[in-house]
């Protein structure tokens, strides 16, 4: 007895020694020690705008789903004005949301789904509107601008739920997301107009916020549900506290991030970026993709705020637990929940959603430290996972899509023993599931454009490499930067640097897949930028060659995979498409695709060859494990693929 006795009173000792830590630990995290500059200043919206091949899916994308998702959607856009006159209050009892549910009934908590499906939508179309001019459009985004301030109360309040709703909640709920992914669209607005009485209308509605949810005098994420999906997308508010600092430098903004998140962090929620999960470096990711990866963010604001050794860590934790999360292409797990269970490139889908949001949070951190790894991440993600996502022949998209994609017909690679299961087809909508993907598949080019550059306060530095024009101020005098290419289809690129006569950093971001390069001025080379230095006047080029090889690489899971410069090649599988729905707008509609005949090959440790100069397309021998012997393949740029195969295991007989 007396043993039994002293082990529980030494077990509790240690159980609240160990609480004690944590809690000091976890409260010590959240205190202020300073503050870190970011290494980049991001550019605001509409300094870089799109040339080229991108410019041309922004504009395809114009012609299909993004303009036109209000009318393939028309029950969750259209007839639901959920910032107006339909607000919610206690007196909602349901709305179309869009979604099947098990029994077939609403649940209130998803109420706030509106919200997101229209204003993610919004973000992107305004944005595309405005970086391909589309006068059109440009005129509808205005309209809607409009509209959205008119709903704005005398008191600043800008969102989806009426006076007895608003502030009170011990549950989910969307009051910070449904306001960050509206907020999102009209700072898009502001930069391209500069009217400031959008920008007041911003500041209006984040002051609401901040004198309803005081500063630790409050608990915004608090729940009594750990799950509350809504509630903790609602963290991603840091997007627009920190866009505002960046504007008006006022601390108060980015003070705010950090109270947020330390709340976030407090509160009993089923969430992976909580800070003392993340200091428990054998806890996997498990939640939700599209809140993990765009927390990634949040968590970075507030140790930028804070400068806490703590926060750095946990920071630096999060990274070790999405690197084993992300496939080949650079697609992050989630299908669409993490579960604890790493990428694989047949075995887990990636989410339109969660390649857009870990892409933003790549760039937000690329500006933050400045490290060029997180450049070379964001271009694997753009144009393999996010392009692959892509239908390559019309207007529509994968909600969930694989590396190795061998059946689109609703689930994974052909499983069909969960019927609700319709996230792996290609639609303009999904309206099925959620409309969640394809608005973010419309706004991730206009993002990826935006960081293409950023700058510091002595040199101009493409972050990301395609074809685009900068107009920026440097040192105090305006620069204008053609940036002609194909990249990354093709690798010679051009800079046209036009300005009156500046001295300024020319900086490009060396990709570290290059062999060599050549550059037709002198440069010099640091921590993976190429430098030159120079007084420019009038106008002047600068031109690299970039010089690729086809490489051979493994994943995560020790699978064979291809690369070609920045491109992950796929062996293309001939399919057969069969539509599965149209829609009164006759150009669009739902697809699934079979496989036309199947083999999965492996790897053969053979060579790869680009079979013409100038064209993108590589051969090489793989191993048929059924014949038994090696056959000839041709591997393309996934990006341009359907059917496919990515990775390719050792040969059988080498286990
Ligand atoms: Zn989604």
């Amino acid at each position: 007895m007396k043993s039994d006795f002293y082990f529980i009173i030494l077990l509790i000792s240690c159980i609240l020694m160990v609480t004690c830590q944590s809690q000091a630990q976890g409260n010590d995290a959240f205190q202020k020690r300073g503050s870190i500059a970011e290494t980049f200043q991001p550019l605001p919206f509409f300094e870089v705008v799109p040339l080229g091949w991108i410019k041309q899916q922004m504009q395809d994308n114009l012609k299909g789903f993004t303009g036109h998702l209000d009318s393939l959607v028309p029950d969750l856009i259209l007839h639901d004005d959920i910032y107006g006159k339909d607000r919610l209050s206690r007196h909602t009892k349901s709305k179309d949301v869009g979604a099947i549910t098990e029994n077939g009934e609403l649940q209130a908590q998803f109420l706030w789904w509106n919200s997101e499906t229209q204003s993610n939508w919004r973000d992107g179309y305004i944005r595309s509107a405005i970086l391909t001019m589309d006068q059109a459009h440009i005129a509808k985004a205005k309209q809607y601008i409009l509209k959205m301030i008119s709903t704005q109360d005398s008191d600043g309040y800008l969102g989806i739920y009426d006076k007895d709703l608003r502030y009170k909640f011990d549950n989910e709920n969307g009051e910070l997301w449904a306001k960050t992914t509206l907020l999102r669209g009209m700072l898009a607005w502001y930069y391209f107009t500069r009217d400031f009485a959008i920008l007041k209308a911003i500041e209006s509605a984040v002051s609401n916020v901040m004198v309803n949810y005081p500063a630790y005098k409050s608990h915004p994420f608090h729940s009594v549900n750990p799950d509350a999906g809504g509630l903790t997308h609602g963290l991603a508010f840091t997007d627009i506290l920190q866009e505002l600092w960046r504007i008006n430098g006022k601390n108060e903004y980015r003070d705010y991030c950090l109270f947020l998140y330390k709340d976030f962090s407090e509160e009993v929620l089923n969430e992976d970026a909580q800070f003392m999960k993340l200091m428990d470096t054998t806890l996997p990711l498990k939640g939700h993709g599209v809140h993990t990866y765009e927390h990634l963010r949040s968590l970075a604001a507030a140790y930028y705020t804070s400068a806490n050794p703590g926060l750095k860590a946990a920071l630096k934790n999060f990274l070790v637990k999405i690197a084993p999360e992300t496939a080949a292409s650079g697609g992050p797990a989630g299908d669409e929940w993490i579960a604890g269970r790493k990428a694989d490139a047949t075995g887990r889908g990636y989410e339109y959603c969660s390649i857009h949001e870990l892409l933003n949070s790549y760039t937000d951190l690329l500006a933050k430290t400045g490290d060029a790894d997180f450049g070379e991440l964001t271009e694997k993600m753009f144009f393999n996972a996010a392009q692959g996502s892509r239908n390559p022949f019309e207007s529509s998209i994968a909600y969930l899509k694989t590396d190795n994609s061998y059946s689109m017909c609703g689930g994974l690679n052909g499983d069909t023993t969960v019927k609700t299961q319709t996230r792996y087809k290609y639609s303009p909508a999904h309206q099925d599931v959620a409309a969640c993907c394809v608005p973010n598949a419309g706004r991730i080019a206009p993002y990826y454009v935006q960081s293409m550059w950023m700058k510091d306060s002595k040199a101009l530095i493409a972050t990301l490499l395609g074809p685009c024009e900068v107009e920026t101020s440097i040192m105090g005098k305006r620069v204008n930067i053609e940036e002609q290419t194909a990249y990354p289809y093709d690798y010679k690129v051009t800079f046209i640097v036009t300005t009156h006569e500046t001295e300024f950093d020319l900086k490009i971001r060396r990709p570290s897949w290059a062999t060599k390069i050549i550059v037709s001025v002198e440069y010099k080379e640091d921590k993976g930028y190429i430098s030159i230095h120079k007084r420019w006047k009038g106008e002047e080029s600068v031109s690299i060659q970039f010089f690729p090889e086809a490489a051979v690489r493994q994943d995560i899971n020790g699978e064979y995979f291809y690369t070609y410069g920045p491109l992950v090649l796929a062996r293309p599988l001939q399919s057969i498409g069969i539509q599965t729905k149209t829609y009164p707008l006759k150009e669009f509609r739902d697809m699934h695709y079979r496989p036309l005949t199947m083999s999965v090959l492996e790897y053969a440790n053979e060579g790869v060859k680009q079979t013409k100069p100038d064209r993108l397309e590589f051969s090489t021998a793989l191993y048929n494990p059924v014949s038994k012997k090696n056959e000839p393949a041709i591997l393309i740029p996934m990006g341009q693929t359907i059917l496919r195969q990515v990775t390719f295991k050792p040969k059988s007989e080498d286990k």
